[in-house]
């Protein structure tokens, strides 16, 4: 790590539900891991999941990375971003929450709460979310927070539903 550089602990979630997913996924991840501003970066275990939104399309790939960075929040999801569009993601004429090749959300920035135009930090939907949840459990995030939801509380209080649509499809070394 370099001299005088502050460095923030994040959670990024990555999903796809497009072509080769867990290719998707597995490109995206080696793209964070390789960046010159990312530190320290552990994978959860990979989930297939229903697609919330419209159901007419494949189910997703999910899972979620932690990782030290000097970026600012707002620089790491223009990086984010970057990485989605090297991959296929089209933004123009696509409906909300339709099928894409990947989505990168910034789940959490330290301990920060942000909002501008551009970023809501932590991730406002969260806590509704089994595919974002259960592999923040596997990075050990259980006790991290939103608004003093605990991630261990909002496993908890997840409905049976939410937990039948989703299950491990590989499992990575922790
Ligand atoms: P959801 O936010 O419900 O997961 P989505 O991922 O499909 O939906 P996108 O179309 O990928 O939504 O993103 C729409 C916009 O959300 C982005 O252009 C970005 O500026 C904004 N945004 C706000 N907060 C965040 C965040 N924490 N991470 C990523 N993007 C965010
Ligand atoms: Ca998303
Ligand atoms: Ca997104």
């Amino acid at each position: 790590m370099g001299i005088n550089k502050i460095f923030t602990n994040c959670y990024v979630a990555l999903g796809s539900n497009l072509g080769d997913s867990r290719g998707y996924l597995d490109k995206a991840i080696v793209s964070l891991q390789q960046h010159s501003s990312i530190e320290n970066l552990q994978i959860s275990h990979y989930y297939q999941s229903k697609p919330h939104g419209p159901q007419d399309q494949p189910d997703y790939i999910n899972a979620a990375v932690s990782f030290d960075t000097d970026l600012s929040a707002e620089a790491l999801l223009d990086e984010l971003q970057k990485i989605e569009n090297n991959n296929q993601r089209l933004r123009q004429g696509v409906s909300r929450w339709s099928a894409r090749t990947l989505d990168l959300d910034l789940l959490f920035y330290g301990d920060q709460y942000i909002e501008t135009k551009r970023l809501t930090v932590p991730h406002p939907r969260i806590c509704e979310r089994a595919f974002v949840l259960l592999p923040l459990s596997d990075l050990g995030a259980n006790c991290k927070s939103i608004n003093k939801t605990t991630i261990k509380e909002c496993i908890e209080a997840l409905p049976g539903s939410e937990l039948k649509n989703i299950k491990k499809i590989k499992e990575i070394e922790l």
